[in-house]
Protein backbone atom coordinates (compact mmCIF):
# COMPACT_ATOMS: atom_id res chain seq x y z
CA UNK A 1 0.00 0.00 0.00
CA UNK A 2 1.13 3.36 -1.30
CA UNK A 3 0.73 6.27 2.14
CA UNK A 4 0.63 9.79 1.24
CA UNK A 5 3.68 11.88 1.78
CA UNK A 6 3.52 16.21 2.99
CA UNK A 7 0.60 17.22 1.10
CA UNK A 8 1.33 18.69 -2.37
CA UNK A 9 4.09 21.05 -2.35
CA UNK A 10 5.33 23.90 -4.40
CA UNK A 11 9.07 21.76 -4.73
CA UNK A 12 10.16 18.77 -4.44
CA UNK A 13 14.06 18.11 -3.49
CA UNK A 14 15.72 14.45 -3.71
CA UNK A 15 18.47 14.71 -1.53
CA UNK A 16 20.31 16.87 0.76
CA UNK A 17 23.94 17.35 -0.29
CA UNK A 18 24.92 20.99 -1.09
CA UNK A 19 23.43 21.26 -4.45
CA UNK A 20 19.96 19.58 -2.40
CA UNK A 21 20.69 22.31 0.44
CA UNK A 22 21.51 25.21 -1.76
CA UNK A 23 18.27 25.14 -3.61
CA UNK A 24 15.87 24.27 -0.51
CA UNK A 25 17.54 27.29 1.03
CA UNK A 26 17.05 29.67 -1.88
CA UNK A 27 13.62 28.76 -3.12
CA UNK A 28 12.42 28.60 0.80
CA UNK A 29 13.83 32.25 0.89
CA UNK A 30 11.70 33.33 -2.31
CA UNK A 31 8.40 32.14 -0.62
CA UNK A 32 7.83 28.34 -1.81
CA UNK A 33 6.94 25.37 0.35
CA UNK A 34 9.70 22.59 -0.30
CA UNK A 35 10.01 19.13 1.04
CA UNK A 36 13.57 17.38 0.92
CA UNK A 37 13.45 13.66 0.77
CA UNK A 38 17.10 12.21 1.63
CA UNK A 39 18.13 8.65 1.31
CA UNK A 40 20.57 8.80 4.64
CA UNK A 41 20.17 10.23 8.43
CA UNK A 42 21.13 13.22 9.81
CA UNK A 43 24.09 12.91 11.78
CA UNK A 44 24.37 14.32 15.00
CA UNK A 45 27.21 16.90 15.14
CA UNK A 46 27.90 15.94 19.08
CA UNK A 47 29.10 12.63 17.79
CA UNK A 48 31.70 14.05 15.76
CA UNK A 49 34.81 13.83 18.09
CA UNK A 50 34.01 10.33 18.58
CA UNK A 51 33.92 9.52 14.19
CA UNK A 52 37.42 11.81 14.29
CA UNK A 53 38.86 9.21 17.06
CA UNK A 54 38.08 6.28 15.02
CA UNK A 55 38.94 7.60 11.71
CA UNK A 56 42.30 8.10 12.91
CA UNK A 57 42.79 4.79 14.34
CA UNK A 58 45.02 2.66 12.18
CA UNK A 59 43.46 -0.26 10.30
CA UNK A 60 39.90 2.18 9.83
CA UNK A 61 38.64 1.87 6.25
CA UNK A 62 37.43 5.36 6.26
CA UNK A 63 33.60 3.78 5.39
CA UNK A 64 32.78 3.40 9.15
CA UNK A 65 33.14 6.94 9.68
CA UNK A 66 29.62 8.12 8.10
CA UNK A 67 28.34 4.66 8.22
CA UNK A 68 28.57 3.57 4.34
CA UNK A 69 28.51 0.36 2.94
CA UNK A 70 26.04 -2.53 3.35
CA UNK A 71 23.37 -3.71 1.10
CA UNK A 72 21.81 -0.17 1.26
CA UNK A 73 24.98 1.39 -1.05
CA UNK A 74 25.75 -2.10 -3.39
CA UNK A 75 27.52 -1.26 -6.20
CA UNK A 76 29.62 -3.22 -8.76
CA UNK A 77 32.16 -1.91 -10.82
CA UNK A 78 32.65 -3.42 -14.04
CA UNK A 79 34.87 -1.06 -16.01
CA UNK A 80 38.40 -1.82 -17.26
CA UNK A 81 39.43 -0.06 -14.15
CA UNK A 82 37.64 -0.42 -10.73
CA UNK A 83 36.09 2.44 -8.73
CA UNK A 84 35.39 2.46 -5.33
CA UNK A 85 31.89 3.93 -5.44
CA UNK A 86 31.34 4.34 -1.78
CA UNK A 87 34.33 5.75 -0.86
CA UNK A 88 33.91 8.92 -3.07
CA UNK A 89 29.97 9.12 -1.34
CA UNK A 90 28.69 10.01 2.07
CA UNK A 91 24.49 9.17 2.17
CA UNK A 92 22.64 11.69 5.23
CA UNK A 93 22.05 15.42 5.74
CA UNK A 94 25.00 16.96 4.28
CA UNK A 95 25.66 14.86 1.68
CA UNK A 96 29.60 14.40 1.04
CA UNK A 97 30.49 17.08 1.89
CA UNK A 98 30.71 15.72 5.50
CA UNK A 99 33.95 13.69 4.23
CA UNK A 100 34.96 16.53 1.55
CA UNK A 101 38.53 18.19 1.78
CA UNK A 102 37.18 21.82 1.51
CA UNK A 103 39.07 22.87 -1.56
CA UNK A 104 37.00 25.09 -3.47
CA UNK A 105 37.86 27.04 -7.19
CA UNK A 106 35.95 27.96 -9.94
CA UNK A 107 36.42 26.51 -13.76
CA UNK A 108 38.71 28.26 -15.86
CA UNK A 109 36.90 30.07 -18.94
CA UNK A 110 38.70 27.84 -21.15
CA UNK A 111 36.69 24.90 -19.27
CA UNK A 112 33.47 26.42 -21.09
CA UNK A 113 35.07 26.30 -24.02
CA UNK A 114 36.28 22.73 -24.14
CA UNK A 115 34.43 20.07 -26.56
CA UNK A 116 36.82 17.12 -26.15
CA UNK A 117 36.58 14.04 -28.65
CA UNK A 118 33.22 12.64 -27.98
CA UNK A 119 31.75 16.41 -28.73
CA UNK A 120 29.17 18.30 -26.80
CA UNK A 121 29.81 21.86 -25.78
CA UNK A 122 28.61 23.89 -22.74
CA UNK A 123 25.61 25.67 -23.26
CA UNK A 124 26.92 27.93 -20.83
CA UNK A 125 30.10 30.44 -20.31
CA UNK A 126 31.95 31.21 -17.50
CA UNK A 127 29.99 34.69 -16.98
CA UNK A 128 26.67 32.94 -17.19
CA UNK A 129 27.91 31.56 -13.54
CA UNK A 130 30.40 34.94 -12.39
CA UNK A 131 28.08 36.46 -10.51
CA UNK A 132 26.92 32.94 -9.15
CA UNK A 133 30.22 31.75 -7.85
CA UNK A 134 30.41 34.83 -5.75
CA UNK A 135 27.51 33.89 -4.20
CA UNK A 136 28.60 30.22 -4.05
CA UNK A 137 31.66 31.47 -2.29
CA UNK A 138 30.01 33.21 0.31
CA UNK A 139 27.48 30.61 1.02
CA UNK A 140 29.73 27.99 1.58
CA UNK A 141 32.62 30.63 3.38
CA UNK A 142 35.63 30.48 1.59
CA UNK A 143 38.99 31.88 2.84
CA UNK A 144 41.00 32.96 0.14
CA UNK A 145 43.25 35.46 -1.62
CA UNK A 146 43.55 37.30 -4.73
CA UNK A 147 46.69 36.39 -5.74
CA UNK A 148 46.49 33.65 -8.25
CA UNK A 149 47.49 34.77 -12.08
CA UNK A 150 45.89 32.25 -13.84
CA UNK A 151 42.45 32.04 -12.23
CA UNK A 152 39.16 33.33 -14.09
CA UNK A 153 38.69 37.46 -13.64
CA UNK A 154 36.88 37.87 -10.45
CA UNK A 155 35.84 41.22 -8.91
CA UNK A 156 34.91 40.65 -5.33
CA UNK A 157 37.57 39.30 -2.14
CA UNK A 158 36.92 36.55 -0.66
CA UNK A 159 34.81 36.35 2.27
CA UNK A 160 37.09 35.21 4.92
CA UNK A 161 41.37 36.01 4.50
CA UNK A 162 43.23 33.12 3.22
CA UNK A 163 45.07 30.46 5.80
CA UNK A 164 48.74 31.62 6.17
CA UNK A 165 51.08 29.19 3.93
CA UNK A 166 52.09 26.03 5.50
CA UNK A 167 56.01 25.45 6.47
CA UNK A 168 56.52 23.30 3.74
CA UNK A 169 54.83 25.63 0.83
CA UNK A 170 57.81 27.79 2.25
CA UNK A 171 60.50 24.75 1.03
CA UNK A 172 58.38 24.36 -2.26
CA UNK A 173 58.76 28.12 -2.65
CA UNK A 174 62.76 28.18 -3.08
CA UNK A 175 62.36 25.27 -5.98
CA UNK A 176 59.66 26.75 -7.81
CA UNK A 177 61.22 30.24 -7.76
CA UNK A 178 64.38 28.34 -9.40
CA UNK A 179 62.22 26.40 -11.64
CA UNK A 180 60.07 29.52 -12.57
CA UNK A 181 56.98 27.83 -11.16
CA UNK A 182 54.67 30.44 -10.11
CA UNK A 183 52.74 29.03 -6.87
CA UNK A 184 49.77 31.32 -5.02
CA UNK A 185 46.84 30.58 -2.22
CA UNK A 186 44.08 28.18 -2.82
CA UNK A 187 40.49 28.73 -1.81
CA UNK A 188 39.64 26.75 1.09
CA UNK A 189 36.01 26.16 2.00
CA UNK A 190 36.91 26.10 5.59
CA UNK A 191 37.08 29.14 8.47
CA UNK A 192 39.97 31.35 8.50
CA UNK A 193 38.44 33.07 11.16
CA UNK A 194 35.03 32.55 13.24
CA UNK A 195 32.33 33.03 10.17
CA UNK A 196 28.67 32.02 9.49
CA UNK A 197 27.78 30.99 13.55
CA UNK A 198 31.04 28.81 12.83
CA UNK A 199 34.34 28.70 15.16
CA UNK A 200 37.85 29.18 13.48
CA UNK A 201 39.72 26.45 12.30
CA UNK A 202 41.51 24.98 15.19
CA UNK A 203 43.88 22.46 13.40
CA UNK A 204 42.30 18.51 13.98
CA UNK A 205 44.18 17.88 10.69
CA UNK A 206 40.83 15.25 10.54
CA UNK A 207 39.04 17.47 7.83
CA UNK A 208 38.92 14.32 5.54
CA UNK A 209 36.66 12.49 6.71
CA UNK A 210 35.46 14.62 9.62
CA UNK A 211 36.15 17.93 11.10
CA UNK A 212 34.75 17.65 14.65
CA UNK A 213 34.90 21.63 15.60
CA UNK A 214 32.10 22.62 12.59
CA UNK A 215 34.72 25.02 10.78
CA UNK A 216 34.34 22.91 7.95
CA UNK A 217 31.96 23.86 5.47
CA UNK A 218 29.96 20.98 5.35
CA UNK A 219 25.76 21.12 3.79
CA UNK A 220 24.10 20.04 6.79
CA UNK A 221 24.30 23.69 8.29
CA UNK A 222 22.59 25.17 5.33
CA UNK A 223 19.77 22.00 5.33
CA UNK A 224 19.75 24.06 9.38
CA UNK A 225 18.90 27.17 7.21
CA UNK A 226 16.35 25.85 5.19
CA UNK A 227 14.83 24.39 8.03
CA UNK A 228 14.78 27.88 9.94
CA UNK A 229 12.84 29.15 6.93
CA UNK A 230 10.29 26.15 6.96
CA UNK A 231 11.72 23.79 4.53
CA UNK A 232 10.77 19.96 5.96
CA UNK A 233 12.87 17.47 5.47
CA UNK A 234 12.69 13.67 5.41
CA UNK A 235 15.75 11.31 6.44
CA UNK A 236 16.13 7.94 5.65
CA UNK A 237 13.64 8.39 2.79
CA UNK A 238 15.09 7.23 -0.15
CA UNK A 239 13.49 7.79 -3.53
CA UNK A 240 12.62 4.73 -5.30
CA UNK A 241 11.12 5.87 -8.57
CA UNK A 242 9.33 9.54 -10.11
CA UNK A 243 6.10 8.47 -11.36
CA UNK A 244 5.39 10.49 -14.59
CA UNK A 245 1.35 12.06 -15.93
CA UNK A 246 -0.42 9.75 -18.35
CA UNK A 247 1.59 11.61 -21.26
CA UNK A 248 5.07 11.17 -19.44
CA UNK A 249 5.85 14.88 -19.83
CA UNK A 250 5.68 16.07 -16.24
CA UNK A 251 6.60 14.09 -13.42
CA UNK A 252 3.70 13.50 -10.34
CA UNK A 253 5.38 12.31 -8.00
CA UNK A 254 8.37 10.95 -5.89
CA UNK A 255 8.04 7.43 -4.52
CA UNK A 256 9.93 6.96 -1.57
CA UNK A 257 10.21 4.26 1.25
CA UNK A 258 10.46 5.15 4.93
CA UNK A 259 9.95 2.84 7.68
CA UNK A 260 9.13 -0.05 5.86
CA UNK A 261 6.17 1.63 3.90
CA UNK A 262 6.17 3.17 0.33
CA UNK A 263 5.04 7.02 0.52
CA UNK A 264 3.98 9.28 -2.83
CA UNK A 265 5.05 12.73 -2.62
CA UNK A 266 3.74 14.99 -5.00
CA UNK A 267 4.84 18.51 -6.26
CA UNK A 268 4.52 21.29 -8.81
CA UNK A 269 8.65 21.31 -9.56
CA UNK A 270 11.05 18.39 -8.96
CA UNK A 271 14.54 18.90 -8.16
CA UNK A 272 17.45 15.64 -8.21
CA UNK A 273 20.56 16.63 -6.28
CA UNK A 274 21.15 13.04 -5.49
CA UNK A 275 24.75 13.09 -6.93
CA UNK A 276 26.56 11.83 -9.96
CA UNK A 277 25.71 8.31 -9.93
CA UNK A 278 22.44 8.24 -8.11
CA UNK A 279 20.56 10.73 -10.13
CA UNK A 280 21.46 9.09 -14.04
CA UNK A 281 20.06 5.71 -11.55
CA UNK A 282 17.27 6.99 -10.04
CA UNK A 283 16.16 7.80 -13.70
CA UNK A 284 17.05 4.53 -15.27
CA UNK A 285 15.13 3.05 -12.47
CA UNK A 286 11.85 5.15 -13.34
CA UNK A 287 11.37 3.95 -17.28
CA UNK A 288 7.87 3.47 -17.94
CA UNK A 289 5.98 2.85 -21.15
CA UNK A 290 5.99 7.34 -21.80
CA UNK A 291 10.25 6.95 -21.37
CA UNK A 292 11.17 3.21 -22.00
CA UNK A 293 14.88 3.82 -22.18
CA UNK A 294 14.39 4.97 -18.24
CA UNK A 295 13.71 9.10 -17.72
CA UNK A 296 14.40 12.09 -19.45
CA UNK A 297 16.28 9.83 -21.60
CA UNK A 298 15.19 10.18 -25.09
CA UNK A 299 18.88 11.34 -26.25
CA UNK A 300 20.58 7.67 -24.40
CA UNK A 301 23.14 10.56 -22.48
CA UNK A 302 21.72 9.31 -19.07
CA UNK A 303 25.01 8.03 -17.36
CA UNK A 304 27.15 8.23 -20.07
CA UNK A 305 29.99 10.51 -20.13
CA UNK A 306 31.19 9.52 -16.87
CA UNK A 307 34.15 11.41 -15.75
CA UNK A 308 36.77 11.64 -12.90
CA UNK A 309 39.58 13.65 -11.70
CA UNK A 310 42.68 11.59 -11.37
CA UNK A 311 45.27 11.70 -9.23
CA UNK A 312 49.50 12.19 -9.62
CA UNK A 313 51.72 12.36 -6.88
CA UNK A 314 54.86 11.85 -5.60
CA UNK A 315 56.73 12.11 -2.27
CA UNK A 316 59.92 11.02 -0.35
CA UNK A 317 62.00 12.35 2.53
CA UNK A 318 64.28 15.32 2.70
CA UNK A 319 67.33 14.05 4.38
CA UNK A 320 69.10 16.99 6.94
CA UNK A 321 65.97 19.49 7.01
CA UNK A 322 62.76 18.93 9.10
CA UNK A 323 59.64 20.02 6.88
CA UNK A 324 57.88 20.29 10.76
CA UNK A 325 55.03 18.82 9.53
CA UNK A 326 52.35 18.18 11.42
CA UNK A 327 49.79 17.03 8.99
CA UNK A 328 46.96 20.03 9.46
CA UNK A 329 45.24 17.97 6.37
CA UNK A 330 44.25 21.04 4.14
CA UNK A 331 46.48 22.50 1.57
CA UNK A 332 47.56 26.40 1.70
CA UNK A 333 49.57 26.43 -1.80
CA UNK A 334 48.85 25.34 -5.74
CA UNK A 335 49.88 25.82 -9.29
CA UNK A 336 47.53 26.28 -12.07
CA UNK A 337 50.49 27.63 -14.39
CA UNK A 338 50.07 24.19 -15.82
CA UNK A 339 46.00 24.20 -15.95
CA UNK A 340 45.30 25.84 -19.44
CA UNK A 341 48.60 24.49 -21.28
CA UNK A 342 48.67 24.21 -25.23
CA UNK A 343 50.78 21.01 -24.80
CA UNK A 344 49.28 18.43 -27.73
CA UNK A 345 47.20 15.38 -26.72
CA UNK A 346 47.89 16.87 -22.33
CA UNK A 347 44.75 17.51 -20.66
CA UNK A 348 44.58 20.41 -17.63
CA UNK A 349 46.81 19.94 -14.66
CA UNK A 350 46.03 21.37 -11.47
CA UNK A 351 49.26 21.08 -9.10
CA UNK A 352 49.44 20.79 -5.62
CA UNK A 353 51.55 21.35 -2.63
CA UNK A 354 50.91 18.95 -0.25
CA UNK A 355 50.92 19.64 3.28
CA UNK A 356 52.09 15.65 4.24
CA UNK A 357 53.63 14.55 7.01
CA UNK A 358 54.63 10.75 5.86
CA UNK A 359 53.10 7.85 7.57
CA UNK A 360 52.02 8.49 11.27
CA UNK A 361 54.63 6.85 13.78
CA UNK A 362 52.13 4.45 15.05
CA UNK A 363 51.59 3.20 11.14
CA UNK A 364 55.57 3.07 10.80
CA UNK A 365 55.79 1.22 14.08
CA UNK A 366 52.79 -1.47 13.30
CA UNK A 367 54.50 -2.24 10.03
CA UNK A 368 58.08 -2.83 10.93
CA UNK A 369 59.81 -5.35 12.28
CA UNK A 370 62.11 -3.77 14.41
CA UNK A 371 61.77 -2.64 18.23
CA UNK A 372 63.10 -0.52 20.94
CA UNK A 373 66.29 1.88 19.76
CA UNK A 374 66.16 0.93 16.73
CA UNK A 375 62.59 1.49 15.39
CA UNK A 376 63.18 4.91 17.54
CA UNK A 377 65.72 5.57 15.04
CA UNK A 378 63.58 4.67 11.82
CA UNK A 379 60.80 6.95 13.18
CA UNK A 380 62.95 10.29 14.29
CA UNK A 381 64.77 10.05 10.82
CA UNK A 382 61.41 9.66 8.86
CA UNK A 383 58.96 11.95 10.99
CA UNK A 384 59.05 15.49 10.54
CA UNK A 385 61.13 14.57 7.10
CA UNK A 386 58.75 13.80 4.56
CA UNK A 387 57.54 15.95 1.47
CA UNK A 388 54.90 15.36 -1.26
CA UNK A 389 53.19 16.71 -3.67
CA UNK A 390 49.91 16.03 -5.55
CA UNK A 391 48.09 17.30 -9.21
CA UNK A 392 44.51 16.76 -10.24
CA UNK A 393 44.28 16.05 -13.82
CA UNK A 394 40.97 15.96 -15.76
CA UNK A 395 39.54 13.43 -17.72
CA UNK A 396 37.76 13.22 -20.95
CA UNK A 397 33.89 12.83 -21.99
CA UNK A 398 33.82 9.39 -23.25
CA UNK A 399 30.24 7.59 -24.18
CA UNK A 400 31.78 4.04 -23.19
CA UNK A 401 32.33 5.42 -19.61
CA UNK A 402 28.92 5.29 -18.13
CA UNK A 403 26.73 4.37 -15.09
CA UNK A 404 24.16 1.16 -15.66
CA UNK A 405 21.92 -1.09 -13.72
CA UNK A 406 23.17 -4.32 -12.14
CA UNK A 407 20.00 -5.98 -12.17
CA UNK A 408 21.68 -9.56 -11.05
CA UNK A 409 22.44 -7.60 -7.68
CA UNK A 410 20.17 -5.73 -5.64
CA UNK A 411 20.06 -2.91 -2.88
CA UNK A 412 17.58 -2.92 0.21
CA UNK A 413 14.67 -2.44 -1.30
CA UNK A 414 15.10 -4.61 -4.19
CA UNK A 415 16.33 -2.19 -6.94
CA UNK A 416 19.06 -2.80 -9.23
CA UNK A 417 22.31 -1.61 -8.14
CA UNK A 418 24.61 0.86 -9.99
CA UNK A 419 27.25 -0.58 -12.26
CA UNK A 420 30.49 2.09 -12.69
CA UNK A 421 31.68 1.09 -16.44
CA UNK A 422 35.01 3.32 -16.03
CA UNK A 423 38.16 3.44 -18.18
CA UNK A 424 41.02 5.49 -18.29
CA UNK A 425 41.87 6.96 -21.50
CA UNK A 426 45.33 7.40 -23.19
CA UNK A 427 45.25 11.15 -22.93
CA UNK A 428 44.73 11.59 -19.01
CA UNK A 429 47.74 8.82 -18.78
CA UNK A 430 50.00 11.08 -20.73
CA UNK A 431 49.07 14.15 -18.82
CA UNK A 432 49.17 11.75 -15.66
CA UNK A 433 52.99 11.16 -16.68
CA UNK A 434 53.43 14.89 -17.98
CA UNK A 435 52.12 15.84 -14.01
CA UNK A 436 54.78 13.32 -12.73
CA UNK A 437 57.61 14.95 -14.34
CA UNK A 438 57.00 18.46 -12.78
CA UNK A 439 56.87 16.62 -9.62
CA UNK A 440 60.01 15.07 -9.78
CA UNK A 441 61.46 18.08 -11.45
CA UNK A 442 60.71 19.97 -7.78
CA UNK A 443 61.53 17.46 -5.67
CA UNK A 444 64.44 16.80 -7.33
CA UNK A 445 65.52 21.02 -6.98
CA UNK A 446 65.15 20.22 -3.30
CA UNK A 447 67.03 16.42 -3.16
CA UNK A 448 64.12 15.04 -1.81
CA UNK A 449 64.67 10.86 -1.96
CA UNK A 450 61.74 10.04 -4.06
CA UNK A 451 59.92 7.17 -1.91
CA UNK A 452 56.35 6.83 -3.64
CA UNK A 453 54.84 7.68 -6.95
CA UNK A 454 51.49 7.74 -8.23
CA UNK A 455 51.68 7.60 -12.08
CA UNK A 456 49.65 6.53 -15.00
CA UNK A 457 50.16 2.83 -14.18
CA UNK A 458 48.62 3.27 -10.58
CA UNK A 459 46.32 6.14 -10.85
CA UNK A 460 42.79 6.27 -8.96
CA UNK A 461 39.93 8.52 -8.40
CA UNK A 462 39.77 11.76 -6.59
CA UNK A 463 36.04 10.98 -6.14
CA UNK A 464 34.34 13.37 -8.11
CA UNK A 465 31.80 12.09 -10.11
CA UNK A 466 30.98 14.20 -13.36
CA UNK A 467 29.04 13.86 -16.66
CA UNK A 468 26.31 11.50 -16.38
CA UNK A 469 23.22 13.89 -17.14
CA UNK A 470 25.04 16.30 -19.46
CA UNK A 471 24.07 19.65 -19.82
CA UNK A 472 23.40 20.50 -23.63
CA UNK A 473 21.17 22.69 -26.29
CA UNK A 474 20.41 19.51 -28.31
CA UNK A 475 17.87 17.24 -27.05
CA UNK A 476 19.43 14.18 -29.07
CA UNK A 477 22.91 14.31 -27.25
CA UNK A 478 22.20 16.14 -23.59
CA UNK A 479 19.64 15.52 -21.15
CA UNK A 480 19.56 19.00 -19.35
CA UNK A 481 19.21 22.58 -21.09
CA UNK A 482 20.99 25.58 -19.90
CA UNK A 483 18.19 26.12 -17.41
CA UNK A 484 19.29 22.56 -15.88
CA UNK A 485 15.90 21.27 -16.82
CA UNK A 486 15.18 18.26 -18.37
CA UNK A 487 14.80 18.05 -22.05
CA UNK A 488 12.21 15.45 -22.00
CA UNK A 489 10.15 16.27 -18.66
CA UNK A 490 9.03 19.79 -18.60
CA UNK A 491 9.18 19.87 -14.55
CA UNK A 492 12.27 18.38 -13.67
CA UNK A 493 15.17 20.23 -12.98
CA UNK A 494 18.96 18.11 -12.19
CA UNK A 495 21.54 20.61 -9.68
CA UNK A 496 24.71 18.45 -9.84
CA UNK A 497 28.31 17.59 -11.25
CA UNK A 498 26.23 14.98 -13.28
CA UNK A 499 25.30 17.96 -16.01
CA UNK A 500 29.09 18.80 -16.31
CA UNK A 501 29.94 18.43 -19.74
CA UNK A 502 33.62 18.37 -19.55
CA UNK A 503 35.46 17.81 -16.10
CA UNK A 504 38.44 20.47 -16.13
CA UNK A 505 40.61 19.98 -13.59
CA UNK A 506 39.15 21.62 -10.63
CA UNK A 507 37.50 20.24 -7.31
CA UNK A 508 33.71 20.69 -8.81
CA UNK A 509 31.66 21.67 -5.80
CA UNK A 510 31.59 25.44 -6.29
CA UNK A 511 30.78 25.07 -9.80
CA UNK A 512 27.92 22.99 -8.52
CA UNK A 513 26.96 24.89 -5.51
CA UNK A 514 27.21 27.80 -8.57
CA UNK A 515 24.93 26.11 -10.65
CA UNK A 516 22.65 25.52 -8.06
CA UNK A 517 21.70 28.85 -7.25
CA UNK A 518 21.66 29.65 -10.78
CA UNK A 519 18.82 26.79 -11.37
CA UNK A 520 16.72 27.67 -7.88
CA UNK A 521 16.35 31.58 -9.64
CA UNK A 522 14.89 29.68 -13.25
CA UNK A 523 12.95 27.41 -10.65
CA UNK A 524 11.50 30.26 -8.89
CA UNK A 525 10.66 31.85 -11.67
CA UNK A 526 8.70 28.98 -13.03
CA UNK A 527 6.62 28.53 -10.09
CA UNK A 528 5.74 31.93 -10.16
CA UNK A 529 4.55 32.17 -14.02
CA UNK A 530 2.21 28.72 -13.14
C1 LIG B 1 36.77 12.02 0.17
C2 LIG B 1 36.17 13.14 -0.65
C3 LIG B 1 36.86 14.35 -0.76
C4 LIG B 1 36.32 15.39 -1.52
N1 LIG B 1 36.98 16.59 -1.56
C5 LIG B 1 36.48 17.61 -2.30
C6 LIG B 1 37.13 18.88 -2.34
O1 LIG B 1 38.14 19.11 -1.69
N2 LIG B 1 36.59 19.85 -3.12
C7 LIG B 1 35.45 19.64 -3.87
O2 LIG B 1 35.05 20.55 -4.59
N3 LIG B 1 34.80 18.46 -3.81
C8 LIG B 1 35.28 17.43 -3.04
N4 LIG B 1 34.61 16.24 -2.98
C9 LIG B 1 33.38 16.08 -3.78
C10 LIG B 1 32.17 16.70 -3.09
O3 LIG B 1 31.96 16.12 -1.84
C11 LIG B 1 30.96 16.52 -4.01
O4 LIG B 1 31.26 17.18 -5.24
C12 LIG B 1 29.69 17.15 -3.47
O5 LIG B 1 29.39 16.70 -2.18
C13 LIG B 1 28.53 16.81 -4.42
O6 LIG B 1 27.39 17.49 -3.98
P1 LIG B 1 25.92 17.02 -4.39
O7 LIG B 1 24.96 17.81 -3.59
O8 LIG B 1 25.82 17.05 -5.87
O9 LIG B 1 25.85 15.47 -4.02
P2 LIG B 1 26.11 14.69 -2.66
O10 LIG B 1 26.97 15.47 -1.74
O11 LIG B 1 26.55 13.34 -3.08
O12 LIG B 1 24.68 14.60 -1.99
C14 LIG B 1 23.66 13.82 -2.56
C15 LIG B 1 22.68 13.41 -1.47
O13 LIG B 1 21.59 12.73 -2.11
C16 LIG B 1 21.21 11.64 -1.33
N5 LIG B 1 20.56 10.63 -2.18
C17 LIG B 1 21.16 9.79 -3.06
N6 LIG B 1 20.23 9.01 -3.64
C18 LIG B 1 19.04 9.36 -3.12
C19 LIG B 1 17.72 8.90 -3.31
N7 LIG B 1 17.43 7.92 -4.17
N8 LIG B 1 16.73 9.46 -2.56
C20 LIG B 1 16.99 10.46 -1.68
N9 LIG B 1 18.25 10.91 -1.46
C21 LIG B 1 19.25 10.38 -2.19
C22 LIG B 1 22.50 11.14 -0.72
O14 LIG B 1 22.21 10.38 0.45
C23 LIG B 1 23.26 12.43 -0.44
O15 LIG B 1 23.05 12.91 0.85
C24 LIG B 1 35.10 15.20 -2.20
C25 LIG B 1 34.39 13.99 -2.07
C26 LIG B 1 34.92 12.97 -1.29
C27 LIG B 1 34.14 11.70 -1.14
S1 LIG C 1 42.04 21.42 10.40
FE1 LIG C 1 40.35 22.89 10.69
S2 LIG C 1 38.86 22.34 9.11
FE2 LIG C 1 40.26 20.59 9.33
S3 LIG C 1 39.31 19.24 10.83
FE3 LIG C 1 40.63 20.61 11.95
S4 LIG C 1 39.31 22.31 12.59
FE4 LIG C 1 38.27 21.22 10.95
Amino acid sequence: MTHTGIPRTDVCIIGAGPAGALLADTLAAAGHDVVVLEAGPRFDPTDRLERMERSIRPGDSGLSVWDMGGKRDAYTSSGENFYPLNHARVKGVGGSTLHWQGMVMRLHESDFAATGPAGGEWPIDYDDLRSYYANAEQELGVAGAVDNPFSPPRDEPYPMPAFAPSHSDSIFAEACEALEITTHSVGNARNSVAYDGRSQCVGYGTCNPVCPSGAKYSADTTIEKAEAKGVRVVTEAPVQRLETTAAGERVEAAIYAKDGRTYRQEARQFILAAGGVEIPRLLLLSASDEHPDGLANSSGAVGRYFMEHLFAGMGGVLSGRETRQNHVGFMTTESHQFYDNDEPGIGPIKLEFLNYAGPSPVEIAMDSAEYGDDLLETLKASYGHNLAMGALVGQEPRKENYIGLDPSETDDHGNPVPDVHWRIGEQEKRTIARANEIQQAVLDELGVDIRWKIGPENTGPTYHHMGTTRMGTDPETSVVDARLRCHDVANLTIASSSVFVTSGAMNPTLTIAALALRAADFVDESLKQA
